[in-house]
């Protein structure tokens, strides 16, 4: 009987570590993670709750600065409780200089806020998810165009000598009417021809939470509202606002936490 009670024991100790829940992505800074849940399980992200979709998936994001342990916990339908620490990957990132920007850029002149206060509006506005029940995110991401990355995710910015806060998008350069494609599907949230800063940018909502951005485009060549496939055009590059030669920067948001998007690519 006592052996009995110890294999019985053990037998419980495996079948919860083969239920594990399987979690993709990259555990990492500037990472997104995802996976899929039985059937009314929730989870919490740091005492947060995240989204669990009818179908069980989630996703979510760390942060370029995320602590280097977050703990996630499961809510199984069954009252089980998984509790997990995540080993949230540090990350070195590299200073960048940027010369050449257009001085207003760097330093914006008073004339500028009230615009410039619309145009933040208009873009947090855009990244608050609509489409929360898209599933666009979990078919993955493609480079929005041809040509070199010129900047990266996560670095510290000098720009014209003067340091800024970190970057958070990838740039990638290529000539004047390059075309831009949607790097995933969704509903387009934003499309704006000349904004100060971004100059044509648009942001496409993939749903539960996660929306993509990009700037400095030449011509923006979709409508708000509009839902877009993978790949399919979106605009051309340019060099518009604060940009020192053309080039497309890509961001992508879990919510208002910043990911790189560098990492969904090499999945
Ligand atoms: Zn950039």
């Amino acid at each position: 009987m006592k052996y009995l009670k110890h294999i019985l024991l053990l037998l419980a100790f495996y079948s919860s570590v083969a239920e594990a829940t399987e979690l993709k992505g990259d555990i990492a800074q500037g990472g997104l993670v995802w996976g899929q849940l039985k059937h009314g399980a929730e989870l919490r992200l740091d005492g947060k709750p995240v989204y669990v979709g009818k179908e069980g998936y989630f996703v979510f994001g760390f942060s370029r600065d995320a602590a280097d342990t977050a703990t996630l916990v499961i809510l199984h339908r069954d009252g089980r409780r998984e509790e997990r620490t995540l080993n949230v990957a540090q990350r070195k990132f590299n200073i960048e200089r940027i010369e050449g920007l257009p001085p207003k850029t760097v330093t914006p002149p008073e004339s500028w806020t009230e615009r410039r206060k619309v145009e933040t509006g208009r873009v947090r506005k855009a990244r608050a998810a609509r489409a929360v029940t898209r599933l666009d995110w979990l078919n993955g991401f493609i480079k929005p165009a041809e040509g070199r990355f010129s900047g990266f995710y996560g670095s510290q910015r000098i720009l014209n000598g003067k340091p800024r806060s970190p970057h958070y998008g990838l740039d990638i350069a290529g000539p004047v009417g390059t075309p831009i494609v949607a790097p995933a599907g969704g509903i387009v949230t934003l499309a704006a021809p000349d904004f100060l800063l971004e100059g044509g940018i648009v942001i496409i909502d993939h749903g539960y939470g996660v929306s993509s951005t990009l700037f400095h485009m030449n011509s923006v060549d979709v409508q708000e509202g509009q839902r877009i496939e993978q790949g399919e055009l979106i605009g051309t590059i340019g060099s518009k606002g604060r940009s020192s030669g053309p080039h497309v920067d890509w961001r992508i948001n879990w919510g208002n936490v910043r990911l790189d998007p560098l990492l969904t690519l090499e999945e």
